[in-house]
């Protein structure tokens, strides 16, 4: 009897990949151009986006609207009406030239694990909600997790006056989207409503590939700081100043690169540091070139760890520039801290992914994801899915079936165990 139990189970779960699989299809078909999925912050697409998942989330039995940024908001009651809820989401924008599957599977398998319940008639002692976060790229109006930023009751109204690249303002493109600017506070959520926020994403990494697992329990989003760089030597002829009396600059930057690499990789906890835009002036063949900037990212797991590394590969730079007789100028362009799951939280999803037979693995969040804005409200926790290659932001971005399976096993595990903060003995 129990294996006849168990063999309907496991149909029924194929059943939960299938249905994955089929709408990831479906919304990644909303898209401005057909060869390459783009959907943008409030735009047409995104509307048709959102209106779709409304729509699923109806049909899983949830009540759902949009709210004033353009979240798709779900609701599924609890035992009775009005219980604080478990928070589930990801983002539906993507980027340009984006693949199917970061941010829609977090979002699609929240709405079909619900569905599941539902369609079992299952009510928990606490509400489920599911969030289609409106905005986590940033691609439109350069500023990231405008979304869950409102939902945290953390959104600066100062970027509504912003313009996108063709000077339509946040404001104008939210009344055409059919939303009130005026109202995006009342998108945002108190304490007491949340009990948790949990996020399901692909890991856009190869660390779950390269250890053969479908799924692991993410540690903490990792905080970055972004530095811009400037060396400033003197240009000259390329024939005729000897190589004893140069000052290059770009050969200052290159030494410099090396060195941030070589730090990086020299650490074992997992810092990872990149140099991503370099420009070289005055860029000719025949001149030295006489001023460079370039940028650096450097992510860790723990802020005092990247700061610290921060602060010593500045002094590396330096050394370097005064060496070459170079001037250094350093700014910082740009910090966030970093978000470390609730260690609460992260027991209950090594507890799923246990349950469900496979090895817990624990891994940093290299990239930011909403859980970043909504830990100023609620604690946060993720579970990561093996992506082909680590590839993401890309068209080549895969999930297998099979795996997004045990994605979704390990989300319904997790939800129908799930024991509020203060209920865990
Ligand atoms: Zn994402």
């Amino acid at each position: 009897m129990d294996e006849v139990k168990t063999r309907i189970a496991e149909r029924e779960n194929a059943l939960l990949g299938d249905e994955i699989l089929a709408r990831i299809d479906e919304l990644g078909k909303i898209s401005e151009t057909p060869e390459h999925l783009t959907r943008v912050f409030l735009s047409k697409e995104h509307r048709a986006a959102a209106d779709l998942i409304l729509g699923w989330m109806r049909d899983a039995g949830m009540r759902a609207h949009l709210d004033a940024i353009g979240n798709v908001c779900g609701r599924y009651e609890g035992e009775r009406p009005g219980l604080p809820c478990l928070m589930l989401g990801s983002h539906y924008d993507t980027v340009r030239d984006a693949g199917k599957w970061d941010g829609p599977l977090g979002l699609i398998t929240a709405i079909v694990c619900v569905a599941d319940l539902n369609k079992r008639g299952k009510r928990l002692p606490f509400a489920i909600e599911v969030t289609g976060f409106a905005d986590e790229e940033g691609v439109r109006f350069a500023s990231t997790l405008l979304g869950s930023r409102a939902v945290a009751g953390t959104f600066d109204d100062s970027v509504l006056g912003t313009s996108d690249r063709a000077g339509v303002s946040m404001r104008d493109a939210l009344m055409t989207f059919g939303l009130d600017p005026g109202h995006i506070g009342a998108a945002a959520r108190t304490r007491r409503e949340l009990h948790a926020y949990l996020e399901l994403h692909i890991e856009q990494g190869p660390v779950l590939e390269e250890n053969n697992l479908p799924v692991g329990v993410v540690t903490a989003i990792a905080g970055a700081t972004r530095l811009a760089a400037n060396l400033t030597g003197m240009a000259g002829h390329a024939g005729t100043v000897p190589m004893a009396l140069r000052r290059d600059a770009l050969a200052g930057a290159a030494e410099s690169i090396v060195a941030i690499e070589e730090f990086c990789r020299a650490d074992q906890g997992g810092l990872v540091g990149t140099v991503g835009t370099i420009n070289a002036m005055p860029g000719a063949t025949n001149v030295i070139p006489g001023q460079v900037s370039f940028t650096i990212d450097i992510r860790a797991a723990a802020d005092a760890h990247r700061k610290l590394a921060v602060t010593e590969l500045v002094r590396q730079i330096e050394a370097i520039a005064k060496r070459r007789k170079l001037a250094l100028q350093v700014d910082v362009t740009h910090e966030n801290r970093t978000v470390p799951c609730a260690l609460w939280l992260k027991a209950q999803v090594a507890d799923a992914i246990a349950g469900e037979g496979f090895r817990v693995f624990e891994l940093p969040s290299g990239a930011g994801h909403d859980g970043m804005a909504m830990i100023d409200i609620v604690d946060v926790a993720m579970v990561f899915v093996r992506c082909r290659g680590g590839v993401s932001h890309h068209p080549d971005e895969h999930v297998d079936r099979a795996d997004a399976d045990a994605g979704a096993r390990v989300l319904l595990r997790l939800i129908e165990n799930f024991t509020p903060r203060d209920a865990v003995g």
